[in-house]
């Protein structure tokens, strides 16, 4: 009977791929081969849908966002894959699900997300996943305590009036760029390989040996990283949304500031003109714009000023999934610090 259902689901979620991707060849042949293949054999129906979607159908733990899924590599190497969702060059802040998505959801054993502040495009099929199979971090026990408060996005009408009483801002209350914390990783990664060990009993001590080895690779980057930005914590430098508050306060960067909490709405011309003067007063060094975002307006600032223009990546787009990708992920943000802001020594 159970077998019954899980046709009934695989065939369900095929013919709506079909007709969502509008597949090059006419729908009604692929649609009936499958419907003939699936009530055959259900591994020949996965094997089929797998083929056809390009998703694997095997067990797997599905990250939300890339950095997400370095903590995950890490502990379960060896034991399980791991999937991301939002693909490189997207923004989590207005991603839309595709169709290969919610199959990728549907097959997930373990979903690792932050939470629906952050992954809007992921409030519906998480919370249609037992509690079980998914980890939410920003509601973890051991991560809430560790929440920073968000940041005040810049109004046009407190430019002036800072005792306006104006309190109506629309974006929660905590950042909730959490992956970029490497003492959050650390309780990500703990609660990853608590939930893997209910999962899969038999693979504990590869689990165990996974989490010991993330951890002791995580203290030897953090000794590395905080050597090099320690000739640049006191340089004075804008970002583009404010997502770096978790890294800046770990390694005790000094920003000047960021030009928007939500990198959908850009700052108006009011807010431009008081980041300009800030950072010609603040002799700030650099402006950093990022690969997902690539505004006109850090250019229009930059103008005339010696600053410098540069990227950092929160994402760490293209760095592929292993052991070490989270260590590698921060060095290279660290990179993308230090290498602008040691210009003008
Ligand atoms: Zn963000």
């Amino acid at each position: 009977m159970i077998t019954v259902v899980k046709l009934r689901r695989y065939y369900d979620i095929t013919t709506r791929f079909i007709t969502d991707e509008n597949v090059a060849m006419p729908a009604s042949y692929p649609a009936a081969l499958l419907r003939v293949v699936c009530c055959t054999c259900r591994f020949a129906c996965i094997w089929a849908l797998g083929m056809a979607t390009g998703v694997n159908t095997q067990a797997a733990v599905v990250a939300s966002l890339r950095p997400l899924g370095f903590i995950a590599a890490a502990v379960a190497d060896g034991v399980m894959p791991v999937e991301i969702v939002l693909p490189d060059g997207s923004s989590p802040h207005d991603y839309a699900l595709r169709p290969t998505d919610t199959l990728r959801l549907k097959n997930a054993d373990l979903l690792v997300w932050v939470g629906p502040e952050m992954e809007v495009f992921l409030s519906g099929p998480a919370s249609s996943l037992p509690a079980a199979r998914r980890i939410t971090l920003a509601s973890l026990p051991s991560v809430r305590p560790l929440l920073q408060k968000g940041g005040e996005e810049l109004h046009e009408n407190h430019e002036n009036d800072d005792s306006s009483g104006d309190d109506s801002h629309h974006h929660s209350e905590y950042n909730m760029h959490v992956w970029l914390s490497p003492t959050i990783a650390r309780r990500a990664a703990e609660a990853i390989h608590d939930r893997l060990v209910e999962l899969i009993p038999e693979k504990k001590q590869q689990v165990d040996d996974n989490l010991r080895i993330f951890n002791a690779v995580l203290t030897k980057n953090d000794k590395n990283i905080a050597t090099m930005l320690a000739p640049v914590r006191a340089k004075g430098y804008y970002v583009f949304h404010d997502a770096y508050g978790y890294f800046e306060t770990y390694y005790g960067l000094t920003p000047s500031g960021y030009f928007t909490i939500n990198p959908e709405i850009q700052p108006g011309a009011q807010a431009l003109h008081k980041i300009r003067t800030q950072l010609v007063e603040q002799k700030a060094t650099c402006i950093f714009a990022e690969p997902q975002f690539r505004p006109a307006v850090i250019n229009a600032v930059a103008r005339g000023t010696s600053l410098h223009i540069s990227t950092l990546d929160p994402l760490g787009m293209g760095i592929s999934l292993d052991k070490e990708s989270y260590a590698r992920f921060l060095s290279q943000l660290t990179n993308q610090y230090v290498s602008c802001l040691e210009k003008n020594e």
